[in-house]
């Protein structure tokens, strides 16, 4: 009845002109292909039926490239039903199948838990009410194998690329960090005082920042070099300068404690310098000093040399065993200064002076062995120049009373401690005291009374003696004006008076002040103020000549060239020194000379005055020879200036009585 119902049913489709299509036939679906029979008119229908079964669908799987399932369902009802193939659909996945159809789209779907990509195309039906699919599935397990390589080649790929990318910072870090991190190393070093360079690789920004901070290390090192240079160095001889110098004492006496080795500081002084100086002029003197530290250098091979300043210089000897080592060195020092050398044209032969000290005898630190080296230098000076001398301990006790001498002389003149004392000078002509000389005195308060010879030295040589002469003059003119107005007053005034300048105005200020008529005012000078004054000295002495000052010539004849000074000035008095006195009776030839300078002075039309009367015999000789006045102790010690008021009294009596 079944197949009767189909028969029924093929007969419809005939009849509709269908000839071809899937139909269920049996429950099983099939290819149907109609022909008509003609003989000549229709007669019947020959359908063939060809199963759409699990081969048919294999050799459609065959024809496929990809590994294909197809299959074949059909509808029953409202579901489907798998009737080829090897797909088996289940419940639900054929319930969705519906939906799908009308997207007309690949979908997924599970087939015995597989996924599949599927495509499901409606087959065209021979029989009305038949519906057929053919169903198409991929599996995504097969289908996405390809995929899983790329997967895994995308996978590998990313990792390479964060490897790469990992590498490459860290290749970035090492070539931009790391740079910037031994050069910020390298600036904290620079900071610091230490002098870096840092390594330059390559041509990118950072080599070239590398490299400027290197140019600019370079730079500040040899700024430092030259700052250095400046404050260890003499600039004018190379040398080593006295900073450089005290360092280097200090480091050898270090060096020296506790061994056997000792250390001779020389101490050179150029003799004569400051003459060369000022006659030749100051680039003449630069030359002299250039040409003594290059001859010290030499001589003083391997040891350390320095200039102090000015024209002195120090050589610090080691001295390991023989210690003639050190007169030595001394002796050739002095050999190679003294050799000639011209400068600007002039031929000078100049020389030194060397004082040694030795440590650690001499002087327990540096600045002790300096100061002995420098006393040394001032006894080879006074020995005669061009010679070496040792420090002694005696020099330092002397050097010791000097220094206590200054500065009692300086708190002296505040403290009011100077006296004048006046001697007399008798006028051989009118019998009377003609003037007195000033003489100063120190009352120091623990030495009692001091005579000039123990400090005039030294206050010249500190030119204490200016103002202390000043205050002389002003005294005894202030003294002086008090006398009757036939006396006068002699003072002596020091050449270093004359040449630190202010003579005159003090002069002339000490007259204004105690109204003293300048012609009893006379100054005393010796021939030692022409030696280095010059043309200054006699402008000065003709200047005094001109307000009404007399001028005497002390100690006469016993410089050098004391006849030569009497053409040079119109002195108006010559002191005859008492040196020619005192051998007058005894001397021979002694009367001869005192006649002559006597005579001479008398044809210059100068007054002369012995110096230092002592008895009767002297005076009857020099009153035969015509002299002037007379002057000692046969008439009168120095005395204190009320003693004087009291003579004159005595004189004015004796006159009366007379
Ligand atoms: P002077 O100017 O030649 O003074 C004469 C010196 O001979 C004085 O020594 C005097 O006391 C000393 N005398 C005088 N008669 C005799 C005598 O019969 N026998 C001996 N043995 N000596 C006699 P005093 O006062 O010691 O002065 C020494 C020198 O000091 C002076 O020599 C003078 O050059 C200098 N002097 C003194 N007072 C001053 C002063 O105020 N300023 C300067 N610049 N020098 C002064
Ligand atoms: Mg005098
Ligand atoms: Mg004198």
């Amino acid at each position: 009845p079944r197949l009767a119902r189909e028969a029924e049913a093929l007969w419809v489709s005939l009849d509709a002109g269908r000839l071809g299509g899937v139909a269920v036939l049996g429950g099983k679906p099939r290819q149907l292909v109609a022909a008509a029979l003609m003989a000549p008119s229709l007669i019947g229908w020959v359908v063939f039926a060809a199963d759409l079964d699990a081969r048919e669908m294999a050799s459609l799987e065959r024809l496929s490239a990809i590994p294909l399932h197809a299959g074949v369902l059909v509808g029953e009802q409202s579901s489907w039903r798998s009737a080829a193939g090897t797909m088996r659909l289940d419940e639900k996945a054929a319930g969705s199948l519906e939906g799908h159809l009308k997207d007309n789209a690949a979908f997924e779907m599970a087939d015995d838990d597989e996924p599949s990509i599927t495509l499901a195309k409606p087959l065209p039906t021979f029989l009305t009410g038949d519906r057929a699919l053919l169903i198409l599935a991929y599996p995504k397990s097969e289908a996405l194998a390809g995929a899983r390589k790329l997967q895994i080649a995308l996978g590998l790929m990313t990792l390479l690329g964060m490897a790469l990318a990992a590498f490459a910072t860290w290749r970035a870090a090492g070539r931009i960090t790391e740079p910037l991190a031994r050069l910020d190393h390298a600036a904290g070093r620079l900071a610091s005082g230490e002098h870096v360079k840092v390594q330059v690789r390559g041509e990118d920004e950072l080599a070239r920042l590398a490299a400027t901070f290197n140019e600019m290390s370079g730079k500040i090192e040899e700024r430092e070099k030259r700052i250095t240079q400046l404050a260890f160095n003499d600039v004018l001889t190379g040398l080593p300068n006295r900073t450089m110098f005290q360092q280097q004492l200090e480091h050898l006496y270090h060096s020296i404690e506790d061994s056997d080795v000792l250390v001779a500081l020389h101490c050179l002084d150029l003799d004569q310098f400051k003459v060369i100086n000022d006659t030749l002029g100051h680039p003449a003197g630069d030359a002299l000093l250039i040409a003594a530290g290059d001859r010290i250098r030499d001589v003083a091979r391997g040891h350390f040399v320095a200039r102090l300043g000015g024209d002195e210089f120090v050589v610090l000897q080691r001295v390991e065993g023989d210690r003639n080592a050190i007169d030595r060195l001394a002796e050739q020092l002095i050999a190679s200064i003294a050799r000639p050398l011209t400068i600007d044209g002039n031929e000078l032969v100049p020389s030194t002076s060397v004082g040694i000290a030795i440590a650690p005898f001499d002087a327990p630190d540096g600045g002790t062995l300096l100061r002995n080296a420098d006393l040394a230098l001032y006894r080879a000076k006074e020995a005669g120049r061009g010679t070496f001398a040792f420090f002694e301990e005696s020099l330092n006790r002397r050097a010791q009373d000097r220094r206590r001498l200054e500065t009692d002389l300086r708190l002296a003149l505040e403290r009011g401690e100077f006296e004048l004392y006046y001697q007399p000078l008798f006028d051989l002509e009118s019998n009377r005291i003609g003037s007195f000389e000033a003489l100063i005195r120190w009352n120091h308060p623990e030495r009692g009374l001091v005579p000039p010879a123990e400090f005039i030295g030294v206050a010249e040589e500190t030119g204490i003696i200016v103002p202390m002469g000043a205050w002389a003059l002003r005294e005894a003119c202030r003294k002086a004006s008090e006398w009757p107005e036939h006396v006068r007053v002699a003072v002596n005034v020091s050449p270093v008076q004359f040449h630190r300048g202010g003579l005159h105005e003090t002069i002339v200020q000490a007259l204004a002040a105690s109204g003293l008529a300048p012609d009893r005012l006379e100054i005393e000078i010796t021939e030692s103020v022409f030696l280095d004054g010059g043309d200054s000295t006699l402008k000065l002495l003709h200047s005094l000549r001109s307000i009404g000052v007399r001028i005497a010539l002390d100690d006469f004849g016993t410089g050098y060239s004391s006849l030569s000074y009497l053409q040079s000035f119109p002195f108006d008095k010559i002191k005859i020194d008492r040196s020619f006195i005192e051998n007058l009776l005894t001397r021979p030839g002694a009367t001869a000379i005192v006649a002559a300078i006597t005579e001479l002075a008398h044809a210059l039309g100068m007054e002369t005055t012995a110096e230092g009367v002592e008895d009767n015999a002297q005076l009857v000789e020099l009153r035969s020879h015509g002299c002037s006045s007379v002057q000692g102790f046969l008439f009168a010690r120095p005395m204190q200036a009320n003693q004087i008021t009291r003579l004159f009294r005595d004189e004015d009596q004796a006159r009366n009585v007379a």
